[in-house]
């Protein structure tokens, strides 16, 4: 049977609803409220509070299995503070940077190293994924992909490109993704 690091169980053999929180980190302005709001409403919101932090939830079938998500949109103006409140909350993290923005990848290496450091000690680990958002800007990159890849690796996370602003489908992807790597932590 699999478990959530929460201790709930998952399996679609049980009456306990399954939970799994996701929280997104990274630099602010990489795009996380933008995938969030993505997530939960297929839309892109350009313009969202920059300081807005808050959890959301949704109802999602995740390889046949329902599943309650919720979306943590942190905003730390200044890295990984406070790592506290979302630390032992989450299932799955997102570091999050985007691809046009050096500082916004470089941002991203501290998170990776918070979130090591907390894997060290914490069971079940945790999973990370190293998200490359605003893929549209392609044309902009500054951060290429065997770079992010090579991270990526090296804190043994998975690693994906999306845009907020284009499909909805690879963005819903990475979310139930993530929901599969906890479901398997
Ligand atoms: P956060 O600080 O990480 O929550 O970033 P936001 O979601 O507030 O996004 C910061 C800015 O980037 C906003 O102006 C968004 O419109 C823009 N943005 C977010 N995601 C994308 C994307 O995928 N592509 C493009 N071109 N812009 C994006
Ligand atoms: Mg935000």
């Amino acid at each position: 049977m699999s478990m959530f690091g929460k201790g709930k169980t998952c399996n679609s053999a049980d009456r306990i609803p399954a939970v799994c929180n996701l929280v997104l980190l990274g630099a602010m302005g990489s795009g996380k409220s933008a995938l969030t709001v993505k997530f939960l409403t297929k839309r892109f919101i350009g313009e969202y509070d920059p300081y807005l932090e808050d959890i959301y939830s949704s109802e999602e079938i995740v390889d046949q299995q329902p599943v309650t998500v919720r979306v943590m949109d942190t905003c730390d103006q200044e890295g990984p503070v406070n790592s506290e409140r979302y630390l032992s909350w989450a299932n799955a993290f997102f570091v999050v940077y985007s691809i046009d923005n050096m500082e916004s990848f470089k941002g991203s290496h501290l998170y990776l190293q918070t979130l090591a450091l907390h894997n060290k000690t914490f069971r079940p680990q945790t999973p990370i994924i190293l998200l490359g958002n605003k893929l549209d800007m392609d044309r902009y990159r500054l951060v290429s992909q065997s770079d992010a890849e090579s991270l990526a690796s090296r804190f043994g996370c998975l690693f994906f490109e999306v845009s907020a602003c284009l499909d909805f489908l690879s963005v819903k992807h990475v979310f139930y993704e993530a929901v599969r790597r906890a479901r398997e932590a």
